[in-house]
């Protein structure tokens, strides 16, 4: 059976025009009552990962965390909304994206993440899952994630938001369990995403992020409100329309290696060549196929692979991404922070939480030229 993407334009934050792009996209999908009911506790799902106002396009638009609520209040069911960011109080950084003062002003619980739950995965490799309690005691899950580049995992998109849903410093273990192995990461992500199944996607496409994602990035006019029930088919759709092959997402290749049918996707809608772009600007990527002996291919990867590196004329020295940093190799020096790349997994926690933006990836080579 082939799965359904939504895509519908919407050009700017007004509240009105938000609520009105988006649910046109959801009863492009049967409706909001098709995928919550009466009575049901619903909880809304945005990336508020890190302490950025809403115009650095690094989390969910307060006006469509708004819109989300209303909507499946219009079904009578009670929205919640929660996350739970890899460092500190979720608490302050949704009030700094914006989203506490929504959820006040609506009258709708934010939830902190902070207690946790072990949900068994019988059928995964990762036999038992440490989530959210709040996600489990939640009837359905609606996903609200922002489009942004991620350097470790290209973008941040539907699968990569749900990771969301670990709680805080337990993250960080995952990513250094993980290690660089990518396609490793990129399955503990589908296997979140596919336990916890949120009923419905929907995706704040108006001011993306690009470029040096997800914490350095630039924000870009995309305009679109995109909705499926299905995130892997979404996020297919979504690389596509940013110019990129949808392979080039580990998550998505995963999913298609295991079978996953990815090939009959029908948008309703906008059409994907409609409103393709080709100028969008990924993370830089060194995925490319190596034809030559082990020995170069190795140094060579070490070399290209992207890294992450601090400037130090932004940088403040606050010491936020050294707490962060998951295999603890970063130290706050005098003048600048230190990284050991040697040990440095390349997961770019350090790049999302860094308030200042003080931290890019930057092919290995290229940033030791052009920084140290
Ligand atoms: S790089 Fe960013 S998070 Fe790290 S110490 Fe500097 S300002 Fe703080
Ligand atoms: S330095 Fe940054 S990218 Fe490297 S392990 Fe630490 S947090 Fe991850």
């Amino acid at each position: 059976m082939s799965s359904t993407v939504s895509i519908v334009a919407c050009n700017n934050y007004y509240s009105k025009e938000v609520y009105g792009s988006m649910k046109d996209s959801v009863d492009r999908l049967g409706g909001m009552e098709r995928f919550v009911k009466k009575g049901e506790r619903i909880l809304l799902k945005p990336n508020l990962l890190t302490a950025k106002e809403p115009d650095r396009a690094a989390t969910t638009h307060p006006s469509v965390v708004e819109a989300a609520i209303r909507l499946v209040r219009e079904t009578g069911a009670v929205p919640v909304v929660g996350d739970s960011p890899a460092l500190g109080n979720g608490r302050k950084v949704a009030e700094k994206a914006g989203v506490l003062k929504v959820c006040e002003s609506l009258g709708v619980e934010f939830v902190d993440f902070k207690e946790t739950f072990a949900i068994e995965n019988p059928s995964g490799r990762f036999k038992s899952l440490i989530v959210a309690k709040e996600v489990v005691k939640a009837d359905g899950i609606i996903n609200l994630p922002k489009i942004k580049t991620h350097a470790q995992m290209f973008l941040t998109l539907c699968v990569k938001n749900m990771f969301g849903c670990v709680v805080g410093r337990r993250k960080a273990s995952w990513h250094l369990a993980a290690g660089r192995d990518r396609m490793a990461f990129a399955r503990l992500l589908l296997e979140i995403y596919n336990l916890l199944k949120p009923r419905l996607n929907i995706a704040d496409g108006i001011t993306v992020m690009e470029g040096n994602g997800p914490g350095s990035g630039l924000p870009r006019h995309l305009g679109l409100i995109v909705a499926s029930c299905d995130g892997v088919a979404m996020d297919r759709v979504i690389t596509e329309i940013l110019g990129a092959k949808a392979q080039i997402l580990p998550t998505v290749r995963l999913a298609m290696d295991e079978g996953m049918n990815l090939n009959y996707i029908e948008t309703v809608g906008k059409g994907i060549d409609e409103i393709k772009i080709n100028d969008f600007k990924f993370p830089p990527q060194m995925d490319v196929e190596w034809s030559i002996p082990e020995f170069f291919k190795k140094r060579l990867k070490k070399s290209l692979t992207p890294r992450p590196v601090v400037n130090t004329k932004t940088c403040t020295l606050c010491g936020l991404c050294v707490e962060t940093c998951p295999a603890g190799i970063m130290e706050v020096g005098k003048k600048k922070i230190y990284i050991d790349y040697d040990l440095c997994i390349r997961c770019f926690c350090c790049q999302e939480i860094c308030r200042e933006g003080a931290i890019v990836s930057m092919e290995g080579w290229i940033g030791r030229l052009l920084i140290r």
